[in-house]
């Protein structure tokens, strides 16, 4: 007999209004008091009725739209059959088929999996090998980076205006470095050219400031495109130098793709972008379909291959109906030329975007790769403080116009789906320029 075949009704205003009595912070984390009603596929309806075009993807985690049937049917018929697999207990074979599947699409140089149950957990466990595999406790990581909420991944990030703080949760084991920022950004570090190679320099110059051993440093986890702080895409040669300088200290080189990972900047993975050949791979979000929650961290055979003795896997964490989505998210890719698609989003946001950054001096940067937009409301014209009230004014003009973008930093952050047509985002984006021509005109 079927228990429930509907869904709960919307919210009332009334009850709406009582979220304050009952969550933390009162749920009003967003710039606006938004409330989606329904969502289906790039379109989403708020309590009003009023629909919306979604260029969030709910933070970069839903890559083909909300609720894909065919991906909700395997996920659906896997529940059905296995429930979930305790990851200490029995091995599913979905599990296995994967992981074989994940490194036959990664860097070469990776040749071990460990699955978890998001990004976060992805993150810790490499914290925790990078530490095991070299015997050291100190983990470098970038302004401006973002790697989950548990205590050992936002010790891990941090914001950009802490450049020239010191070392946040040094005894926490962490240290942080300036992320390569294009030079005319006032987050990027105080050297000629400010990116490439001289960041590499910069890095090295600020542990010595700092006092820090290169020698107790583990390794070096990054962002590929550095995601929620602003869309920051280096030049290849930074790619080079640091790896040259992991490479002199014995550092290893993990990479966040958890953001960047299946197909947002218009590679399957962001490493493929330079050809990079890291020891460690964080993944997480749309990994999992953008209908279940996945993650994994894949590592060298030095690393993932060695120690057996590393404590990993949560009780959801080998989920056979994520796996599933996984695995069948993985075909998407493959039969639906998610990536071309990817490419010609990309020039759309380029061509429409790119010009605003000539008409405001309040925009201090334009930035695109792939499915990852930011434009950027920091200039050396503007402060921050202003910086943020255009940001807020901007959200506000971006919704009245029926487009839902990540306005949450001074950097308005537009992730679309990766298969939205592109006249649809052509028109969406049109939208978004005439609310800057609003606010900044
Ligand atoms: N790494 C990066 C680069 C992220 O953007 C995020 C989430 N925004 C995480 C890790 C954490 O992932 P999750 O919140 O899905 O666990």
């Amino acid at each position: 007999p079927r228990v429930s075949g509907s869904l709960p009704g919307p919210l009332s205003r009334a009850e709406l209004d009582a979220q304050g009595e009952v969550f933390y912070a009162g749920l009003t984390h967003g710039t606006y008091p938004f409330v989606a009603r329904r969502k289906s596929g790039w379109l989403v309806e708020d309590l009003d009725g009023n629909v919306f075009v979604d260029l969030v993807s709910s933070s970069a985690s839903v890559p083909f739209g909300a609720g894909r049937a065919d991906l909700v049917a395997v996920a659906a018929e896997q529940l059905a059959a296995f429930g979930n697999e305790d990851s200490h207990a029995v091995t599913n074979p979905l599990m296995s088929r994967l992981a074989r599947r994940l490194l036959g699409v990664t860097p070469a140089s990776l040749t071990r999996v460990d699955l978890s149950l998001n990004g976060t957990e992805a993150v810790e466990t490499a914290v925790r090998f990078m530490r095991r595999a070299t015997g050291r406790q100190l983990i470098l990581g970038f302004y401006g980076g973002y790697h989950g909420e548990s205590t050992t991944t936002a010790a891990l990030g941090a914001e950009h205006h802490e450049i020239g703080q010191g070392t946040r949760g040094l005894g926490g084991g962490f240290v942080h470095a300036p992320y390569p920022r294009p030079f005319r950004s006032p987050f990027a570090p105080p050297r000629p050219g400010g990116s490439g190679d001289s960041t590499v320099d910069f890095i090295r110059d600020h542990l010595l400031f700092h006092a820090v051993d290169p020698r107790e440093v583990a390794g070096v986890v990054i962002e590929p495109v550095l995601g929620s702080g602003g869309v920051v895409v280096p030049p290849a040669s930074f790619w080079t130098a640091l790896r040259a300088l992991c490479d002199e200290h014995g550092w290893l080189l993990c990479l966040d793709e958890v953001k960047t990972g299946f197909g947002r900047t218009g590679q399957l993975f962001a490493a493929e972008l330079w050809d990079l050949q890291p020891d460690l791979m964080c993944l997480g979000k749309a990994m999992g379909g953008g209908v279940m929650p996945i993650g994994a961290v894949l590592g060298t055979e030095a690393v993932l291959g060695t120690f057996d003795d590393v404590s990993t896997g949560s009780t959801w964490a080998w989920l056979p109906a994520a796996c599933a989505v996984a695995l069948a998210s993985l075909d998407v890719f493959e039969a639906e030329g998610v990536l071309a698609n990817v490419r010609a989003l990309h020039e759309v946001s380029a061509e429409v975007l790119a010009p605003l950054v000539d008409h405001y001096e309040q925009v201090g940067d334009v930035r695109v790769q792939g499915c990852f937009v930011g434009v950027e409301l920091v200039t050396d014209k503007v402060s921050q403080a202003r910086a943020a009230d255009l940001q807020e004014a901007l959200a506000a003009a971006i919704l009245a116009r029926g487009v839902l973008v990540d306005s949450s930093t001074t950097t308005i952050n537009i992730q679309p789906s990766l298969v939205m047509p592109p006249d649809l985002l052509r028109s969406a984006l049109a939208l978004v320029v005439d609310a800057v021509d609003e606010v900044l005109g």
